[in-house]
């Protein structure tokens, strides 16, 4: 209770604007007592411009936190919410803004994010927009910096947009590939691989024990795994073996 309460008073501090707003904070408070319930540590909570956020860059709506009071065990190995894209969904498109396009490693980036799931021939396929035949859409588009950040599923839809700063036209082009691609799993329902062990990025998950449902198959520590909240600069911007392995058992 008290590390809620201190989750909420510094959400309000870097947000003027939301805490004058009762039906807002209402929201937020509620947003944050189902994540609690469903497992998350306090300290891997975050408010931020109005939004709830978990692991730093997953933004979760008032919907999707109640799907998350659905059970949940969790362990050690790859994880994913309770959230999860509906088998109804075939064809999800990536629809990058115009900022987002003027950006070419993160265009190009998203090209490759994009490759790295069709190949796996999943129950949807993605398609950059804007395009026809869509069961759901995402938007692409910018911060500064190099921050990310997208949301879990909720309703049976995808998360509706992915952020990508645009410090990333900096690096490579497969760093852009794995940012991209990383919060692009968030948006399909992935949480954190190293969900239980993320002392060495200062993401604060935690150790709590519940939170996630572990995907069988998949090893307790995987470093190679794009969905890993540390990433290397050097990163290569394709799925581990146990990536696959998840994504195949999800999808
Ligand atoms: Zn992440």
């Amino acid at each position: 209770m008290f590390k809620r309460a201190a989750v909420l008073v510094v959400g309000c501090g870097a947000l003027l604007a939301g805490c004058g707003n009762d039906g807002l904070q209402a929201e937020q408070e509620e947003i944050i007592s189902n994540l609690i319930e469903a497992g998350h540590p306090a300290d891997d909570i975050q408010v931020v411009d109005g939004a709830v956020y978990v692991g730093r860059d997953a933004q979760v709506n008032l919907e999707a936190s109640q799907e998350m009071l659905q059970t949940g065990e969790g362990s050690a190995e790859h994880y994913r919410t309770t959230n999860l894209v509906g088998t109804s969904i075939k064809r999800i498109c990536i629809n990058p803004t115009a900022q987002f396009n003027s950006y070419s490693r993160l265009s190009q980036g998203l090209d490759m994010a994009i490759a790295n799931y069709n190949v796996l021939a999943l129950r949807f396929t993605l398609a950059r927009g804007p395009t026809t035949g869509c069961n759901a859409n995402i938007t692409a588009t910018t911060t500064t910096g190099t921050g990310i950040s997208s949301g879990y599923p909720s309703g049976g839809l995808p998360y509706g947009q992915i952020v990508i700063g645009t410090g990333f036209q900096n690096f490579s082009v497969d760093l852009n590939e794995h940012v991209i691609t990383h919060v692009l799993g968030h948006a399909f329902g992935l949480r954190h691989t190293d969900f239980f062990n993320t002392a060495g990025c200062g993401s604060g998950e935690g150790s709590g024990g519940v939170g996630g449902i572990l995907i069988p198959g998949t090893p307790t520590v995987d470093p190679n795994s794009l969905m890993n909240s540390c990433y290397s600069t050097s990163a290569t911007g394709e799925f581990s073996q146990y990536d696959i392995i998840a994504l195949n058992y999800l999808y």
